[in-house]
């Protein structure tokens, strides 16, 4: 009984996959490339690289956290 399930459970990832890649095949949409990539910035405190519409902006710069912009002594340009 243990092993009937585990053969449904195998045929059933089988079909899920023909599926996946039949529905590829009949729609060749390309939804990663439908959205533009966002300019990659660089955080002014630790360095490092996100896009930009994550960044969080400062007086002197461009920040990835909130926490980092005050670790500069930066505040909201607002
Ligand atoms: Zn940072």
């Amino acid at each position: 009984m243990k092993y009937l399930f585990l053969i449904l459970v195998v045929l059933l990832v089988i079909w899920a996959l023909k599926r996946g890649r039949a529905a590829n095949k009949s729609k060749p949409s390309e939804p990663a490339k439908s959205q533009a990539p966002s300019e990659m910035i660089t955080c002014a405190h630790c360095g490092i690289h996100l896009p930009n519409d994550e960044a969080v902006s400062g007086q002197k710069g461009l920040y990835c956290s909130t926490e980092h912009r005050t670790a500069a002594q930066d505040r909201n340009p607002d």
